[in-house]
């Protein structure tokens, strides 16, 4: 097993201190384990109340609830939208679900979000806003929406890119999958774009084993997310009707019930994380050669992922620091290689990324669980 899931410092290891053997064992012994329960109901309700949004629908994973994003929002066939290059995958493989193409964008190095400023600068140059919409110029199809994401849980300048949106007629869906527990100006993430896709995956923050949610404050278009991510039935006592092409990307009872428990002690997690992440910045406050990525101002990030970057002049070391620290059980790694560089998005279209490129160049993640907190703090540190 790689020290990134096992070893004595994991990356993110999931903690499971609470109500959830109760809740999961509540599932088993009533039988409401799969696709329709009340802790689904409830995880809904109780995720909604802590993001301050009018609507979330718990779904399957991260990745099917960017995908229903996307389609519930109307992004069609060749249509462009707009993802950073450094992202995870699923943000470029759930546009391409549809059809779309993913059309690659830099990122700022305070927030490692999109860079506003850049983007608003790139697309004066290469787009139109035309009667359809935002036109590339180059390529002539529509640029039809813009899916920023909070990398490691630091919230991206949500007030830069909603202004860039309404000047440009995107629709703005948030891929908050790493944020949950992130506050942009004192509001949680997710509540800046039409739509916000979490994710519950078992390394995240909080998890359902496997999961994710739709978060929106549009209560018809929730409603609409809801039917087609349960198969698009219509309500009926015993008829077997569908009236769209829907999907199977309910969350079931099971996952719900760890996730109701989870939730009961994010705020908990969130505390230990920042008791972390406060440590790592004193350490390396004090070691050269190394600065620690701190959240952007007015933000409250939830430090999902703690990260360091490397002084440009010792880049070239940075895979024998990980390679040494995952050999003594010190989970690391590397950030995701850019989009741009896979063989499927080689091709997109894309502009100069040179902050993207940086970063990923140098950028080391660091042991991030609440745990660690609980570790005597080393002296000087
Ligand atoms: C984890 C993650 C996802 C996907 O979530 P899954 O639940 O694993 O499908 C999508 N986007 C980003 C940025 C992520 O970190």
């Amino acid at each position: 097993m790689l020290p990134e899931s096992g070893g004595p410092y994991p990356l993110h290891a999931p903690e499971f201190e609470g109500h959830e053997l109760e809740y999961v064992d509540d599932c088993i012994k009533t039988g409401w384990v799969s696709s329709v329960g009340s802790y689904v109901d409830r995880f809904e309700r109780d995720l909604a109340a802590f993001c301050g949004v009018k609507r979330a629908v718990a779904v399957s994973n991260g990745t099917a609830s960017l995908h229903i994003s996307l389609l519930a929002c109307g992004v069609k066939r060749d249509d462009e939208v707009l993802i950073p290059d450094l992202t995870f995958v699923a943000t470029a493989n759930a546009v391409t679900y549809l059809g779309a193409i993913p059309h690659l964008v830099d990122c700022e190095s305070t927030s490692l979000g999109v860079d506003a400023a850049a983007l608003d600068d790139y697309l004066k140059e290469i787009a139109a806003l035309r009667p359809e919409g935002l036109i590339n110029k180059i390529t002539g199809r529509r640029i039809s929406a813009l899916v920023p994401m909070h990398t490691f849980g630091h919230p991206c300048d949500m007030e830069a890119l909603s202004a860039l949106c309404e000047r440009c007629h995107l629709t703005l869906i948030e891929d908050a999958a790493e944020a949950i527990g992130s506050f942009y100006h004192g509001r949680h993430c997710g509540n800046f774009g039409k739509v916000a896709a979490l994710s519950f995956n078992g390394n995240k923050t909080i998890t359902t084993g496997g999961g994710g949610a739709v978060l929106t404050n549009d209560e018809e278009l929730g409603a609409l997310i809801k039917h087609l991510t349960t198969q698009a039935k219509v309500p009926h006592a015993f008829r077997f009707r569908h009236d769209h092409i829907g999907y199977n990307y309910r969350m079931p009872n099971l996952n719900a019930a760890l996730g109701c428990a989870q939730l009961e002690q994010l705020e908990r997690k969130l505390t230990l994380k920042r008791i972390v992440a406060a440590r790592y910045e004193r350490l390396f406050r004090k070691v050269a050669g190394f600065s620690f990525v701190k959240e952007p101002p007015y933000c409250k990030s939830n430090y999902w992922l703690n990260a360091i970057l490397l002084d440009r002049s010792c880049a070239e070391l940075r895979d024998d620091i990980i390679t040494a620290l995952n050999e003594n059980g010190i989970g690391s790694r590397p950030v995701w290689d850019l989009m741009s560089s896979l063989p499927m998005f080689k091709d997109c279209p894309r502009m100069p990324c040179p902050v993207a490129e940086d970063i990923s160049s140098r950028l080391i993640n660091l042991p991030s669980s609440p745990k660690l907190a609980n570790l005597p703090e080393p002296d000087g540190v």
